[in-house]
């Protein structure tokens, strides 16, 4: 029987709770923690093939197993003991701060930390080394929540929870693609719609993705506008009387210079500044603000923004003014991106904060984490922010950078500084699980941490809720605990540094596990007594019964569930404050030179960097290779096709990617996924620099209050990129070789203009996971052919370098191709091929080896340039449902058919009914159903393309837009 345990999902903010199996030191198996309150029992597309991520296979190609030290910048990093490991960790940072003062290191960490490792990194920064230079890559995602929240409430925390979606008679979501962001939050709204018909969904985003089909309304707005939209619904609602004049009175303060700005708000102004119509503002405001009850989910597109905190403000302004706040089913409910972003907000771990929610500009809070810490004082002096911990780097100013659980070279906007940053520093210290991302590249010291399904401690979701994550296997290899890892080194640090204390500040043993994580979670329990997140009513104890949600005070049995019912609100006077939020464009406008309005965003199947769901081929199913999507009419414009290699420049860099026209994105904007970074997409800049992925674009220009950079918008052009030789490599093979053959393809891939390496898998149920095949698929262009040898080197890391492959190669014309075919049965299949110069029968010769089709027919073709297959092959299609393997193709085939199936020839039946019908026949979407939103589409897509007589004469239209 394999052992069972209780954990939390480590990707988003949602905080499913999972069971992990495991059998010894592995783990098996994973499925949805039925009695968690997150997800009851669900998990979507990446939280259910966790285990399978983290199995011995897997890790043994990717994981740091060992410390690593780099004697020079380019070498290969060489094994270390962890004794000398930390002696080089705290003889650099003690030398450095002795020569250059406290503020001349930093540390950069992650909100996919515990709160326990958050607690101690803060204490270790800010306690001990007296510098305020930590701060994390929760910067990049919801610090402007965080502004927002203090300057209306006057507290960083989110006023509702999950089951508010139950409760709302109106929907607000905006700036968030949830389906694909927050799948199970995701799957209650759709319940929650299903049950009660007559609640009103508004969807507003730029773009047009999957959470649009679930709205009655969409405003496709520009991007950027969304304080002018917020403060045009309030004029409406104003001039319209549909504000509460009794609730701003006794609960708020402030409207009066709020009254003043919006009566400049026009509709007229504002349906041409956001790009949308009068109706539709006028349809938004009366829904928000007549509903009983409205409930705003917001996201990145909110946070990301020069203007993120006014963002924040202007919705929250809306709640106030309507008295949508305070009830069930109504208040603004910002979406946490990472799983413990929120953990990290209430140990203080950002650069502007201190424990349990305090500020570091205040001097009585600076004064009472004193007093709890037990030091003279904390610094007084602002830290730097993520963005600004990177230029001082760059800028020789701070000279160690210690980063911890994330990949700044990879997740930063703006790159060529970044890696300037990292170049520069004296002393850069990368304390991961994995060995893959880019940011281990310039590590002088790699520290082996222990990751998801090893460690113990707490993390807190979107809702405020806290939940327990438990080991289910040992830590492998050399690898310690994060809080473990800083604990000891601080211990080192604090006989070499001259800090004025009588005992450690750190008296926690490594030894004894379970007691010091406790021991450090109670520390910080303690620093939230009298704080508006008092957990004094919690224990260990507790939340190994069941998740809390804060606050919950000494003598509580229970967390609140949602906050300022009495209309009270954590400020001096206890009224909410109204922030005279103006509309500011975006900090880099689209211009003439730079004339589109780049984005970007989350992939459904995909997590921030990769560096986990990176390692499984069945995660690239759902979106294969890295790409740009365009709207097609600016691609006819300027006569481009998919698949076309476009240079994508902005102020900062260029990157050559291939494109693909896509209906989601609106003219003269553009989307690439947040998740393509040098790992997978790279190349040779003009000046011979490796390309740095989507980031090599994005501005660090960032919003003034939060200091959250503007990752959600950038001004680009796109030229189409003229590189005449193409290669395509790809090849199944050995489960335990396919990840570590891709870390040997990565050093090659800057030999070109032009190159993407990624894994794929040969579709399978997810129950028949055993029988998953793993393989590489790496594609490049150039301007000519490359030397012979880079070719022969990339058929060796793919297996095709022996005697059995058949090979043709004609120098002088830059062809070279090989195929390896296998014996299988009395036929054979294709293992693997490199198409180098003519790649025009790339799309039947990859359906054969991906979709494992008999081979031995095809024989001489496959060596043939710009051979066609004498039979057409017809691809299965992209997988839409994983769990069931179902592709696009499968359902668009089933859903003629399913007309008829359900009532007969001109029947026209109605989405539900062929959602039902889909679902009954393939099963999509019956699982996890991440694919419900795009089946749904692909529903009325369907329903669209269908002559009007077929129709029944009822009109189907792709969103239902209310008058
Ligand atoms: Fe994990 Fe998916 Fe739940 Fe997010 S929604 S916590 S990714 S299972």
């Amino acid at each position: 029987m394999p052992k069972e345990t209780r954990s939390t999902c480590p990707y988003c903010g949602v905080g499913c709770g999972v069971i992990i199996e495991s059998q010894g030191d592995e783990i098996t198996g994973v499925r949805g923690d039925p009695d968690h309150p997150a997800n009851f029992g669900r998990l979507c597309t990446k939280g259910s093939t966790l285990h399978l991520t983290a199995s011995n296979i897997v890790t043994r190609q990717t994981r740091l197993l060992h410390p690593m030290q780099r004697e020079q910048r380019g070498a290969a990093p060489q094994r270390i003991s962890w004794d000398s490991a930390l002696d080089v960790a705290s003889e650099g940072f003690a030398r450095i701060i002795r020569e250059h003062g406290p503020d001349a290191v930093g540390f950069y960490i992650s909100g996919q930390l515990l709160t326990e490792d958050y607690y101690v990194f803060n204490k270790l920064a800010k306690g001990l080394i007296g510098t305020n230079n930590i701060d994390t890559n929760s910067r990049l995602c919801m610090s402007s929540a965080v502004a927002g929240y203090k300057q209306t409430l006057g507290a960083d925390a989110p006023p509702s929870c999950y089951d508010d979606v139950n409760h709302a008679q109106c929907i607000f979501i905006v700036g968030s693609n949830t389906a694909y962001a927050h799948p199970i939050l995701f799957r209650r709204i759709e319940d929650a719609k299903a049950a009660n018909p007559a609640m009103k969904i508004i969807f507003c985003d730029p773009r047009r993705t999957d959470t649009a089909g679930i709205a009655d309304l969409y405003l496709p707005i520009q991007p950027g506008t969304d304080v002018a939209l917020f403060n045009g619904m309030l004029h409406i609602m104003l001039w319209e009387g549909w504000t509460q004049a009794a609730y701003i009175a006794e609960h708020t303060g402030g409207f009066d210079a709020l009254k003043t700005t919006v009566r400049d708000y026009t509709p007229d102004l504002v349906s041409q500044t956001c790009g949308i119509t009068k109706d539709d503002l006028f349809t938004a405001a009366k829904l928000f603000a007549t509903s009983a009850s409205t409930l705003s989910l917001y996201c990145q597109g909110l946070n990301q923004s020069s203007s993120g905190t006014a963002k924040n403000a202007a919705l929250i302004n809306l709640h106030l003014a309507t008295a949508q706040i305070g009830k069930p089913g109504a208040g603004p409910f910002s979406l946490t991106g990472q799983p413990n972003a929120m953990g990290g907000r209430e140990v203080g771990g950002l650069a502007n904060l201190l424990s349990a929610h305090r500020d570091l500009a205040n001097p009585q809070h600076r004064a009472e984490v004193a007093t709890l810490w037990g030091i003279p004082s904390v610094p007084d002096q602002p830290g730097k922010t993520a963005v600004e911990m990177f230029q001082a780097a760059a800028d020789g100013e701070i000279k160690a950078l210690w980063i911890a659980c994330t990949n700044p070279a990879q997740s930063m906007p703006d790159q060529a500084t970044v890696r300037r940053a990292l170049q520069r520093a004296e002393l850069v210290i990368v304390q991961e699980a994995f060995a893959t991302p880019a940011t281990c590249d310039y590590a002088d010291l790699l520290l082996p941490a222990t990751t998801w399904g090893e460690k113990t401690g707490t993390v807190t979701n979107s809702e405020r809720r806290i939940s327990r994550v438990r080991p289910a296997v040992a830590a492998p290899g050399e690898t310690r605990h994060d809080w473990s890892i800083a604990v000891v080194f601080a211990q080192r640090l604090e006989k070499l540094l001259p800090v004025q204390k009588i005992s450690t500040l750190f008296p926690w043993s490594a030894g004894d596990e379970a007691a010091a994580v406790e021991g450090i979670w109670n520390e910080h329990r303690e620093s939230t007594r009298g704080r508006d997140l008092d957990i004094t009513g919690m224990s260990y104890a507790m939340l190994d019964t069941a998740p809390q949600q804060w606050p919950l005070k000494e003598g509580e049995n229970t967390g609140k569930v949602r906050l300022y019912e009495d209309g009270i609100f954590p400020t001096d006077d206890g009224k909410a404050r109204f922030v005279n939020t103006v509309y500011k464009p975006a900090a880099e406008p689209r211009e003439s030179r730079y004339p589109f309005s780049l984005t970007t965003g989350r992939l459904r199947d995909q997590w921030h960097g990769m560096s986990r769901t990176g390692t499984l081929g069945r995660l690239f199913g759902h979106v294969a290779e890295p790409a740009l999507q365009m709207n097609a009419q600016d691609m006819a414009r300027r006569l481009l096709k998919d698949g076309d290699l476009v240079y994508v420049t902005s102020k900062r860099g260029s990157i050559v990617v291939p494109l693909q026209a896509s209906p989601e994105v609106a003219v003269s904007q553009a989307f690439m996924a947040m998740h393509w970074g040098g790992e997978y997409l790279s190349g040779l800049s003009s000046s011979g620099e490796p390309l740095a992925g989507v980031n090599a674009l994005t501005t660090s220009a960032y919003c003034p209050s939060s200091k959250q950079p503007e990752l959600k918008h950038v001004a680009v052009k796109i030229l189409k990129a003229e590189l005449p030789w193409s290669l395509l490599a790809m090849a199944w093979l050995p489960q335990d070789q396919a990840l570590a053959a891709r870390e040997q393809l990565k050093p090659l891939m800057a030999s070109f203009a032009f190159s993407s390496c990624v894994p794929f898998s040969n579709e399978v149920p997810l129950g028949e996971a055993g029988r998953q095949r793993t393989g590489v698929l790496f594609r490049a262009a150039g301007f000519e052919a490359p030397p012979e040898g880079l070719l022969q080197k990339i058929e060796s890391i793919l297996g095709l370098g022996g005697a059995d492959a058949l090979r043709y190669v004609d120098r002088k014309k830059g062809q070279h191709r090989t195929a390896r075919l296998v014996h299988r049965g009395e036929d054979a299949e294709l293992a693997g091929f490199v198409l180098a110069g003519d790649v025009s029968a790339q799309a039947w010769i990859k359906t054969l080896l991906q979709d494992e089709l008999p081979a031995q027919s095809y024989g001489r073709l496959l060596l043939l340039p710009g051979a066609k297959a004498p039979v057409a092959l017809q691809a299965r299609g992209k997988p839409v449902c994983t769990c069931f393997s179902v592709t696009d193709a499968e359902i668009g085939a089933c859903l003629t058919d399913i007309t008829h199936a359900v009532g007969g020839a001109g029947y026209l039946a109605s989405d539900d009914e062929r959602l039902q019908a889909l679902q009954d026949k393939l099963k999509c979407g019956t699982n996890c159903g991440s694919c419900v939103p795009e089946i749904k589409r692909l529903i009325r897509t369907a329903g669209q393309a269908r002559p009007a007589a077929a129709s029944g004469g009822r009109p189907v239209i792709p969103i239902k837009v209310l008058a």
